[in-house]
């Protein structure tokens, strides 16, 4: 075996090989075919070991398993990222994935196609990769196997792949955005922030009954599904975050996975104080259906003030089941005006009216200004146009405005016309912020979007339409700074 072989002694045995190769070459002109041999074998399970291997070590970036991840590396392994800069040892990649690992952040990455070859104790591949994040990407890298049989990553290199028609756009781009090239990749945020939880619709993705490409394609592939649009105010007192939630959708129980605070995580039983509070901002299955969390049959939270408009809060006091969490002291109702708002240590946290069907409640959505920025939240919302100078007056001294994008063009619904759509269609909010966008005075995230939007694909002609406009669409799991 090549075990302890030097490189030399690797050339002398491969010309060896190929010598034999040809001889066998040359006998199969004559005998029939050997039967497959030891080395055959030897090869086949190396190969299923490998392939085995890799896919088990992005699913542990998935899971944010971070002894599974780190293990498959080898100890001098480099892992090279898409960003210039990142080019790490197997320390310097830990000090960047451990922050990440640790608050439960990982990132979702599939081989949906591996070419690997192997020779003796050295394999190499590429594979075409499913990024969540990173949107079209690929991976190739070196393998080599130890001692004691197993196969560990000695070197990996992640890029994104770049049609050439867009390769002007993206130099373009990279030439003109000194900030991308200037200072080291950022930290993990640790001041109050905002983590982006959800990015869909009501319905979430995929979206019940429904049997449309993007529906199935989640189906089969969880890495491709979304959970319904919420946000986590994170404020850092004492050491210690305290999470308040916008908005309680029915993902709501895996959506707390997501939270720094992930509940028993260090001790077991049911942690019945695992959210700080939570801010609501209307009536809509999406937005609130994930109280029933809190309730006697599963958290039994003890004392958790859930803010919203004093008419939701009516709604809340007057209709099963949310009466019986107010009346067994799980939740405890406060009305919240625009007025007077919330301030959560650095963080004041206001209502802004949304015009928005109200069939039981008033709509909100919230306007957070923090130390650093200023974030407006509004996930449902009638076209902007409906809003009179509202809109205009909500995005007053906003940087980051997280806005509706349920819908990203009028032929969405067929047979629905563009009117009684009751949302801001995409084209328009681009079209209407483009001036601040332009200027750099305003941040754009899209986020609320129903399993009709094209923008769910990276791929789509109008992601990149929009990636163009310098319009960002919310991923889960994303900070953003206050
Ligand atoms: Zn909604
Ligand atoms: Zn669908
Ligand atoms: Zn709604």
């Amino acid at each position: 075996m090549l075990r302890a072989a030097a490189l030399a002694a690797h050339s002398r045995r491969r010309a060896r090989a190929l010598l034999i190769a040809y001889l066998a070459a040359a006998l199969a002109c004559e005998a029939p075919a050997p039967p497959p041999t030891d080395q055959h074998t030897d090869h086949a399970s190396a190969n299923h070991a490998i392939d085995q291997l890799l896919d088990a070590w992005h699913a542990a970036a998935a899971a944010a398993d971070e002894r599974a991840y780190f293990d498959a590396l080898a100890p001098d392994a480099v892992f090279i990222g898409t960003d210039a800069r990142e080019r790490w040892t197997k320390d310097e990649f830990y000090a960047y994935a451990h922050p990440h690992f640790v608050a439960g952040r990982g990132w979702v990455m599939r081989a949906s196609r591996r070419a690997l070859v192997v020779r003796g104790e050295l394999a190499w591949f590429d594979e075409d990769l499913e990024a969540r994040n990173l949107g079209p990407s690929r991976g190739s890298g070196v393998l080599l196997r130890g001692d004691d049989g197993a196969w560990k990553i000695k070197h990996y290199v992640l890029s994104t792949t770049i049609p050439n028609d867009d390769l002007p756009i993206v130099k373009r781009l990279l030439e003109s955005n000194t900030r991308r090239r200037s200072p080291p990749a950022a930290p993990p945020l640790t001041g109050p922030r905002l983590k982006i939880l959800g990015v869909a619709q009501d319905g979430g993705v995929p979206h019940a009954s429904c049997r449309c490409e993007r529906c199935e394609a989640a189906r089969r592939d969880p890495s491709r599904a979304h959970m319904v649009a919420s946000l986590a105010l994170i404020i850092p007192t004492d050491g210690v975050d305290a999470v308040h939630l916008i908005d309680a959708t029915p993902d709501l129980a895996r959506q707390l996975e997501l939270l720094p605070t992930a509940p028993a995580r260090d001790r077991p039983g049911v942690d019945r104080h695992p959210l700080a509070s939570i801010f609501l901002t209307h009536a809509h299955i999406g937005h609130y259906l994930g109280l029933a969390q809190l309730g006697f049959e599963v958290m039994h939270t003890s004392g958790t003030p859930v803010r919203a408009s004093p008419r939701m809060i009516d709604f809340l006091r007057n209709n099963a089941p949310w009466q019986q969490l107010i009346r067994l002291g799980e939740i405890i109702p406060e009305p919240l005006t625009p007025e007077a708002g919330a301030q959560l240590g650095d963080v004041l946290i206001r209502p802004v009216v949304v015009p928005h069907r109200d069939e039981y409640t008033d709509t909100v959505g919230y306007r957070l200004q923090g130390p650093r920025q200023t974030v407006l939240y509004i996930p449902d919302a009638e076209p902007w146009e409906r809003w009179s100078d509202a809109f205009d007056a909500a995005l007053e001294g906003v940087d980051v405005a997280l806005l509706d994008a349920t819908f990203y063009a009028a032929d969405e619904l067929p047979g629905r016309p563009i009117e009684s759509l009751g949302h801001p269609l995409v084209t328009s909010t681009i079209e209407r912020l483009r001036g601040r966008i332009d200027r750099g005075a305003l941040r754009v995230v899209l986020i609320h979007l129903n399993h009709t939007n094209s923008l769910l694909d990276p791929r789509s002609p109008e992601s990149k339409s929009t990636r163009e406009a310098g319009v960002h669409v919310a991923a889960e799991g994303e900070e953003i700074d206050l």
